[in-house]
């Protein structure tokens, strides 16, 4: 099956880093041991998400070849690690990211899914790993602007030789927006799942909790456990 799976989107700010994490811990609550990786270098947040203090060693330092990937994976439940990323702009100054390949060839061998979270945008570093992974799943609000920037992430990784498994809508409307299936169709590829518009969403990242744990039957979470057993078979 798919191992690594970049989380990738074309504009900023869509729900990839909540996607990530919410993917991870359900995958995760369902029996696999998981990865998640914050590849998003230049402004890293997911450690946030999850309360998670990295000691001291980050994705940063392997990649600047101070540590081991080893170093830098911290337990955050039974099933399931997080791979944090500096967050000083000295420590991206220093960091290339061309040793990410490694650093997830390691994680690919020791758990059953490594999830990336990927920095939005078109720069080297966020292009990379739609290359390295064997699927994109790409995140995007139904906002024509949001689709519009997810084409472009679609070419880039074709461009990379990497694999688009599908389009992940976040923040989805119960009425208002353009119909769902006509926007994946847009971009030509299949729908993974949508999620709706929950203010539990934001709540969870106060707590630094998953939503999948913080408000468990509420409707995004209820979402992201049904996107994770339909990307995956894993429920
Ligand atoms: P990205 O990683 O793409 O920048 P984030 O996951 O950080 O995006 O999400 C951006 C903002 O949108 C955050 O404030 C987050 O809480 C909020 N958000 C994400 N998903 C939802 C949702 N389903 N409902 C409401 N707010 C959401
Ligand atoms: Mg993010």
């Amino acid at each position: 099956h798919e191992t690594v799976y970049a989380i990738a989107s074309g504009k900023g700010g869509v729900g990839k880093t909540t996607t990530t994490v919410n993917l991870g811990t359900a995958l995760a609550d369902a029996g696999a041991r998981v990865a998640i990786v914050d590849a998003d270098l230049g402004m890293a947040n997911l450690a946030g998400f999850v309360s998670l203090s990295p000691d001291s060693t980050t994705l940063h330092d392997v990649l600047a070849g101070d540590a081991s990937i080893e170093d830098a994976t911290y337990r955050l439940a039974d099933d399931i690690v997080a791979v944090p990323s500096g967050t000083s702009l000295d420590e991206y100054a220093e960091t290339s990211p061309e040793g990410l390949r490694e650093a997830v060839e390691d994680l690919r061998s020791r758990f059953d899914y490594v999830l990336l979270d990927v920095g939005a945008g078109i720069s080297h570093e966020t292009v990379l790993p739609l290359g390295l992974a064997d699927a994109v799943v790409l995140v995007s609000t139904p906002e024509p602007a949001a689709v519009h920037d997810t084409k472009k992430t679609v070419e880039l990784t074709d461009r990379s030789g990497g694999e688009v498994a599908g389009l992940v809508l976040t923040r989805t409307r119960p009425d208002g927006d353009v119909s769902h299936e006509e926007l994946a169709d847009r971009l030509e590829v299949p729908l993974l799942g949508t999620i709706p518009e929950d203010p539990a969403a934001r709540d969870s990242v106060y707590a630094g909790t998953p939503l999948v744990v913080y408000e468990p039957d509420g409707p995004a979470a209820v979402a992201y456990r049904r996107l994770a057993a339909d990307l995956t078979g894993v429920e």
